[in-house]
């Protein structure tokens, strides 16, 4: 298959995109050039205002629509599955299910809510009031990764449309198909064109957008949310960086523990460990690590692995291909460096399998130490660490001091304790007693801290940050004659008496 571009000149980059489960070609798309981000880009502009000017419930009712065309489109689900080689049950589970209860949440009442103007009556100034008015920024320019085609980037454009703005999407050079399809669906449903546009292309199309848009919404990894981050910087434009991070599950030792062993492999493991938010290291408190170690071997064993999921029927695989090649790099390279170090192999350690197909055996490390690469930097793959430590806060030690804060969870039979212990986390969200349901609960904030990023997505919150602030301040409607009057006294000329009247105010007041 070839997915052309209007108008694209032969002679451009083309991006080859082959199914990570099978090694087969599936298309050649050409990225977008300069001229091609450009024309885009105006016509973004020109469509923005119409959009704007529908409000907020017209809005959600066509997202809801696109929603419900996601919802319903085999085509999309199998392009999601056949571009990441992840099982189906993930695609349709995580990513398209996300993806509705998003929309349901921002183009409900909850969304219309929060981008409603208020009016603020101010102590001082008691005859005037203050509107205060949410605009949007006008084109978003949203950047994704490759892990997630559909919840990191379709559905990342949900707040930023709802709130108003045009979007220009640019998804991962490795995944650009299933952004592709959903803008079929959007031209095919109708809806109001240039508002919502995809631009195939490696960083250089991502890099055109950081010039030219109004906002960005980047999803990827810290070295790249740097310099996203330096040049919005530069044209001081607002910017929301949703980055890596080395999230860690803490287990104490009156945890359910073979609940926290499931959760733990469940959350190391899919998306084959492709996961921002994943269980990245366990922690677990030495009296009990022997029989947890134990219990996540007996889970990683009984996990099925295949390229299931290309066609539909085909649930019986639990674990899929690695979608990005250079992860499996970086798993051998830290499994290797920590072996090396004294680590011992748990479950797996079979590495990648012969044949056209990207598999990586899960592994499960345990026996681990701080000073490992596998216990500091991202994995973001089939590899899940388990260090012992000797209580709950050689535990938190050991996970602040990491310079990433995104995500985490804690594990005890005693929720206030976890709740207390979760609550030292340095990290933007942390679970008690489960594991990547922060990303689910769409109600409330999801962000990282440190160099885990800037800004959220979900709740009130992330919405708002895709509007520009306007207050408007102005006469209540029956003050407008004591106006003139209070403007005589407090403008030129400088009067003592009025200089004496605020003083004694301040002393009064303050
Ligand atoms: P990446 O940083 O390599 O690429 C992300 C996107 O940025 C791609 O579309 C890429 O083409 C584009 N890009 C590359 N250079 C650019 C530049 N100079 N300017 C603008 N855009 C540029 O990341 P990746 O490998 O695609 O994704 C994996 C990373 O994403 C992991 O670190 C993972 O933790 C992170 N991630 C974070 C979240 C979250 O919510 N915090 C979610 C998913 C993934």
């Amino acid at each position: 298959m070839t997915v052309s571009a209007p108008g694209t000149p032969a002679a451009l980059p083309t991006l080859s995109i082959v199914a990570p489960a099978t090694g087969a070609l599936l298309a050649e798309v050409p990225a977008a050039s300069p001229a091609e981000v450009a024309a885009a880009l105006e016509r973004a502009q020109r469509a923005q205002p119409a959009w704007e000017a529908l409000g907020p419930r017209a809005r959600g009712q066509a997202l809801r629509r696109l929603a419900r065309a996601i919802r319903d489109d085999e085509r999309l689900t199998d392009t999601l599955v056949a571009e990441t080689g992840k099982p189906r049950y993930e695609a349709v589970g995580m990513e398209i299910f996300y993806t509705l209860e998003l929309t349901r949440y921002y183009t409900g009442r909850a969304g219309r809510r929060a981008l409603r103007e208020e009016q603020r009556r101010p102590f001082l100034f008691a005859i005037k009031r203050a509107r205060v008015r949410r605009l949007p920024h006008g084109v978003v320019g949203v950047i994704g990764p490759w892990n997630w085609p559909l919840l990191n980037n379709y559905a990342d454009c949900v707040a930023p449309l709802m709130a108003g703005n045009a979007v220009l999407l640019k998804p991962s050079e490795a995944t650009p198909l299933t952004s592709l399809r959903v803008a079929e669906l959007w031209k095919e449903l109708g809806l109001p064109e240039g508002v919502f546009q995809v631009l195939p292309g490696r960083g250089e199309v991502g890099q055109a957008l950081c010039d030219r848009c109004d906002m960005i919404f980047f999803t990827g990894s810290v070295k790249t949310g740097r310099q996203v981050g330096a040049r919005c910087g530069e044209r001081m434009i607002p910017v929301v960086l949703e980055l890596g991070g080395k999230s860690p599950m803490i287990v104490l030792g009156d945890a359910d523990l073979p609940r926290a062993a499931r959760a733990a492999v469940w959350s190391g493991f899919a998306n084959s460990g492709q996961v921002c938010i994943r269980t990245e290291r366990v922690l677990v408190e030495e009296s009990v690590a022997e029989r947890f170690t134990a219990l996540c071997a007996a889970e990683v064993k009984a996990l099925r692995q295949g390229a299931g999921g290309v066609a539909a029927g085909d649930q019986d695989i639990d674990v899929g291909a690695i979608t990005f090649a250079p992860q499996i790099d970086n798993a051998e390279k830290q499994i290797g460096d920590a072996v090396a170090r004294g680590a011992r192999v748990a479950a797996g350690g079979d590495g990648r399998r012969p044949g056209s197909g990207r598999f990586f055996a899960p592994t499960l490390l345990a026996d681990v130490s701080p000073d490992m690469l596998v216990a500091r930097e991202e994995t973001f793959g089939p590899v899940l660490p388990i260090l012992r430590v000797r209580d709950a806060e050689e535990a938190l030690r050991l996970v602040n001091e990491s310079p990433t804060g995104l995500s985490g969870s804690v594990w005890s039979a005693d929720v206030a304790r976890a709740r207390a212990l979760a609550q030292r986390i340095v990290a933007g969200s942390v679970c008690i007693n489960d594991v990547l349901m922060n990303y689910f609960v769409v109600e409330a904030p999801l962000g990282g801290v440190k160099a885990s990023g800037l800004g959220v997505r979900h709740g009130p919150e992330a919405l708002r940050q895709f509007c520009r602030l306007q207050t408007i301040v102005e006469d209540q409607p029956l003050s407008g004659r004591l106006s003139p009057l209070i403007q005589k006294q407090l403008m030129f000329p400088y009067r003592p008496r009025t200089l004496r009247v605020l003083r004694w105010f301040m002393r009064r007041v303050y």
